[in-house]
């Protein structure tokens, strides 16, 4: 079995993905804020993930995932209060709705997701450690602050110098009421109550108050998974300061190394621009959906390209999702056909798709990995259309097929068409809507006329098509 690589942000090479305790691989990633529906870009960061996982998962590793729930700071306070709601009755509709969307895009769910609402007492054991050991200090006000100064280490994944540090910091995290800090660089573990909180405090014995979102993080992974585990994950945007932050914090807490390994995929554009309200090019899966395209279409969207690199979503991008994911689905359905009855063996065997795998063990090189699916899946297309695959070898193709599908995730429900057409057909549609976006409208017509032929009916939306057999 290949043994999985994987670059790490804080060494700033590929190092292999194995487990500290030879079992089980611990890793922790930043999960959502529930304050609204979670976007396509979130998304690829939490796809990103899933992948991870089944490809440690596929090497013989056991995985102790931990995705946390940010459900208190200073956007679930502010949203919740401008629509007059409780944070908890706001923050669980939201979480419901990100779970929703997760098992539509078939995210394997974490084996724990703390919610920092239910972890206030060891966030306070944590800064509690943190004064004790003269890393923090109580503020007039009673907010609590890390000393930066205090952390030599401090900088070691951002490789920030002291004086981009100080800025940096002061640009990101200054407020008003935080100019009774030591130093701009140093950061909030516990935050005062402030009147605009409204209800959202809790004691502490440095009075009311709640905790700072770096510190909920810190004190939820090293619940979870020890003070020292393998890896920790988010989007790249969190490098500085929040991860750096909580390396920081734990680290000056138990004198030992926290993550291992740093985990951090690049952002997702839309249509070459960064993704904001104001722009208007902020999607959802709802979205997406109502464009008629299906969420696994969007996950294989949000795979296809290396997740160090920008990945930049266009609507055209589902088309060409929606056409591999069916070509996929007609080869499962002629192997199983081809298979016939014959009993299933299970098998940790990758057959034709060993060097996908080996791909995505090669710090999850998807783009190159989704090649050579298809170089595997043209060779079986066309054994099996030329009649040279016997039951025996549809059914062994058909155990690794799954095997592989399983390791990108991809799963094909009702939505995406049990009754995918013929790989013929799927050509045809294709063509046919590439004559349109040409405004061939000739050519268009003509293959329409092909498609009706061969019993199919084609349907034209914005972004796309739809093919269904001719009633
Ligand atoms: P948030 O809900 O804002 O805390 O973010 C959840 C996760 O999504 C974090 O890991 C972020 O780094 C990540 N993220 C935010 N925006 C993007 C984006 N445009 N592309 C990819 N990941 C993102
Ligand atoms: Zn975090």
């Amino acid at each position: 079995m290949t043994q999985p690589v994987l670059y790490d942000s804080l060494t700033r090479s590929l190092q292999p993905l194995t487990a500290s305790d030879g079992e089980t691989f611990r890793f922790y990633c930043c999960g959502p804020t529930v304050y609204g529906a979670a976007h396509i870009g979130n998304f690829r960061t939490f796809v990103v993930q899933d992948l991870l996982r089944r490809v440690v998962e596929a090497s013989g590793l056991q995985t102790k995932h931990v995705r946390n729930i940010t459900d208190v700071d200073d956007k679930t306070i502010r949203q919740s209060q401008e629509e007059g709601k409780s944070l908890q009755e706001f923050t669980s509709y939201w979480g419901e709705r990100f779970h929703a969307d997760c098992e539509a895009l078939n995210l394997l769910p974490p084996h724990v997701e703390p919610s920092a609402v239910d972890h206030i007492a060891i966030q306070i054991r944590l800064i509690k450690r943190l004064i004790e050991k003269e890393n923090a200090y109580v503020a007039d006000d009673g907010s609590v602050y890390f000393r930066v100064t205090s952390f030599a280490d401090y900088g070691k994944l951002s490789r920030l110098q002291d004086r981009e540090i100080t800025t940096a910091s002061a640009g990101a995290v200054q407020s008003d009421d935080e100019y009774d800090r030591e130093s701009a660089a140093d950061f909030a573990l516990w935050k005062a109550h402030k009147p605009e909180d409204g209800p959202n405090a809790w004691p502490s014995p440095w009075g009311k108050g709640r905790p700072g979102w770096h510190l909920e993080c810190s004190a939820m992974s090293m619940e979870y998974l020890g003070e020292s585990f393998d890896l920790h994950s988010g989007g790249v945007d969190l490098l500085f300061p929040h991860h750096e932050n909580e390396i920081a914090q734990s680290e000056a807490a138990t004198g030992k190394p926290f993550s291992r390994l740093w985990f951090h995929s690049t952002h997702l554009l839309v249509e070459g621009h960064k993704m904001s309200k104001s722009l208007g090019n902020l999607f959802t899966l709802e979205d997406v959906k109502a464009r008629g395209f299906t969420p696994m279409a969007l996950r294989y969207v949000l795979i296809a390209g290396q997740y160090r690199q920008p990945l930049n979503f266009t609507w055209d991008s589902l088309n060409a999702a929606r056409s591999a994911l069916r070509r996929l689905q007609q080869l499962h359905h002629d192997l199983a056909q081809a298979a016939g009855a014959t009993a299933a063996q299970a098998t940790a065997d990758w057959g034709p798709f060993q060097p996908v795998y080996d791909a995505l063990a090669n710090n999850l090189n998807t783009p190159d990995a989704l090649g050579k699916l298809f170089t595997a899946v043209h060779q079986i297309e066309r054994d099996l259309h030329a009649g040279q695959v016997s039951g025996d070898a549809a059914r062994d193709f058909l155990v690794a097929f799954n095997r592989v599908l399983d390791l990108f995730g991809f799963r094909f429900d009702a939505e995406s068409g049990p009754a995918a057409a013929p790989i013929e057909v799927q050509e045809l549609a294709q063509a046919r809507w590439q004559a349109k976006q040409d405004r061939d409208f000739a050519r268009a017509d003509a293959l329409r006329a092909q498609l009706t032929e061969l019993g199919w009916s084609v349907r034209d939306a914005k972004d796309g098509y739809e093919l269904k057999p001719s009633a």
